[in-house]
């Protein structure tokens, strides 16, 4: 197994040569075909599986092959994908992962956390952004305040669901999953990963998702 045998971009790969991904870890090598396919996936995945990789590099093929352009520099609070990360230190992670294979493309990921200041954290949002990695309760703020609109988004990835349901984000979650500016869940591509699937994290991956594939590794 390769990562050239994923057809991810050429862009892609060579990002993740410089990264020094020699071979797709096995959440990897299932997650990426199933969300290049367009499926919503439910993944069970630790922390160090290399999930991260798994979700961002599909997401990057096909905003690549959807054509993202200049246009989207023109509506830039307008992300087509968002990704919620239950922990500043998370969201950091997946952000980096974000540039790191994003690099050399027009591609512009951000990040939106508590406990700083929200303004430079908005204008860096209003210089561009197509990616938006952000912890729960900060975002729910800048849609409430209309900083950033759901309406574009093509990709919605709730990242260690279970830790946002036992640090009790649940509420803002669902606030933004349902939000009227948010595609329904069809009209968008829904990713979950969690390291545990409880009752309540399949009830939310029956809400979120449709018709969804399930992997744990
Ligand atoms: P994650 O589970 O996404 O937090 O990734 C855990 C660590 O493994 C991160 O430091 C990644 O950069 C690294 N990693 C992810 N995928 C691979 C891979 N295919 N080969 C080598 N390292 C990887």
């Amino acid at each position: 197994e390769t990562f050239e045998s994923s057809f991810l971009r050429e862009i892609l790969l060579d990002n993740v040569r410089k990264a020094n991904y020699k071979k797709p870890t096995p959440v990897q090598k299932y997650a990426i075909p199933i969300v290049m396919s367009g499926r919503d996936l439910m993944a069970c995945a630790q922390t160090g599986s290399g999930k991260t990789a798994a979700f961002i590099l599909p997401i990057l093929h096909k905003m690549l092959a959807d054509g993202i352009d200049g246009a989207a520099y023109n509506i830039p609070q307008e992300p087509y994908a968002v990704i919620m990360s239950p922990t500043r230190e998370l969201a950091i992670q997946i952000y980096k992962e974000c540039c790191k294979f994003s690099h050399g493309s027009i591609i512009r990921p951000q990040i939106s956390y508590g406990g700083t200041s929200s303004s430079y954290q908005s204008k860096k949002i209003i210089n561009g952004c197509h990616i938006l990695v952000a912890t729960p309760g900060r975002l729910l703020d800048f849609v409430d305040k209309g900083t950033v609109s759901f309406k574009k988004v093509k990709f919605l990835v709730l990242d260690e669901a279970d830790r946002m349901l036992d640090m009790g984000f649940m509420p803002e979650v669902k606030r933004m999953v349902h939000h009227p500016s948010m595609p329904d869940k069809g009209e968008r591509q829904t990713l979950m990963f969690s390291a545990t699937f409880p009752e309540e994290i399949q009830h939310l991956a029956r809400e979120f998702l449709n018709d969804y594939l399930f992997l744990a590794v």
